[in-house]
């Protein structure tokens, strides 16, 4: 499978199959704490990045497969931000076509200003779109959009999704130490958030290796503090409790595991060698990790796993 990774655990989504929909780190954004790496393709032009043709063969194969069961949603996210993709609305509407699992979309957002990109989304039941600041020096140094995507655009689309979107938005905020942790930035975030009416907040920090070192997580008391002034609404984004992986998932946490085994690799050296998404290589090295059968370390700028 090319376009598809997983069914892969995910903190937020239960068990989730992946469709990327642009190729690896083709995004709008080049956000500090990316678990990717840096971005490569800096971008906001919106294309036909891959096949719609090729992804919707991959999924009716998954559908009929007997592992086509297992998943709880239909994911589109991958390695860049999906709503670039220019087909999305009539992969959406094909998927609905093969299969009654729920469809989410991953997305950071900078988008959902244009008309256009707000309705070909209409089709998912559940969008988690991002947004981790307001104000326009935080932003700019947290998320570095290309240039002529504003804060305030951000704010705008959601909020004009909010009012034409049906299903559900589980608006997810990602706090780094020393940049969006401010009092005023958490202010301005509360009100944004006011205004956007999410059905559910999602706390978040960096819990992964990330692109920038300057992304460092905030405390767990950070967050707790946030969800008792934020309410009902907030929740923290806990680490996933996995049911028991099916044999296949086994066989490529095994396989990631021997492959460290051999020798230290980087998630892009993994993903090369046992021929898996990156998105999904991380998902499986955190499930390692909180076992404690792999531990990270950096090394000229880049981070590196090792088994044991
Ligand atoms: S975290 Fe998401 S939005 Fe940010 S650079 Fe990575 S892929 Fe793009």
């Amino acid at each position: 499978m090319k376009y598809l990774f997983g069914p892969v655990p995910s903190r937020r989504l239960g068990m989730s199959l992946g469709v990327d929909l642009v190729p690896f780190k083709t995004c709008t954004f080049d956000c500090l704490y990316c678990e990717l790496g840096r971005t490569t393709c800096h971008t906001a032009k919106r294309d036909s990045y891959v096949p719609a043709a090729a992804v919707l063969a991959e999924l009716e194969e998954f559908f009929r497969s007997p592992s086509g069961t297992a998943c709880d949603y239909v994911t589109l996210s991958g390695s860049g931000e999906p709503t670039l993709n220019r087909d999305l609305e009539t992969i959406i509407r094909e998927i609905r076509q093969l299969t009654a699992v729920p469809v989410a979309l991953l997305s950071n957002s900078s988008l959902f200003h244009l008309p256009e990109v707000r309705a070909a989304v209409a089709g998912v039941d559940v969008i988690l779109p991002s947004l981790d600041a307001v104000s326009e020096a935080v932003f700019t140094r947290l998320n570095r959009p290309v240039p002529g995507l504003t804060a305030a655009m951000l704010v705008d689309g959601l909020a004009a999704l909010r009012r034409e979107f049906q299903g559900e938005i589980w608006l997810e905020i990602l706090f780094c130490q020393g940049i969006n942790d401010d009092e005023a930035e958490i202010d301005r975030l509360q009100a944004a958030v006011a205004r956007i009416e999410p059905d559910r907040l999602q706390l978040n920090t960096v819990v992964r290796p990330a692109a920038y070192r300057e992304a460092r997580p905030v405390s767990d008391a950070f967050l707790r503090r946030l969800r008792q002034r934020w309410g009902e609404l907030a929740e923290i984004v806990v680490p996933f409790r996995h049911r028991q992986l099916s044999d296949i998932q086994a066989d490529k946490e095994e396989m990631i595991l021997a492959t460290l085994k051999r020798r230290p690799c980087t998630t892009s050296d993994l993903a090369a060698s046992c021929a898996l998404a990156p998105a999904e290589v991380v998902k499986y090295l955190d499930l390692l990790r909180q076992a404690g059968k792999v531990r990270k370390q950096e090394h000229a700028g880049e981070t590196f796993y090792f088994a044991g």
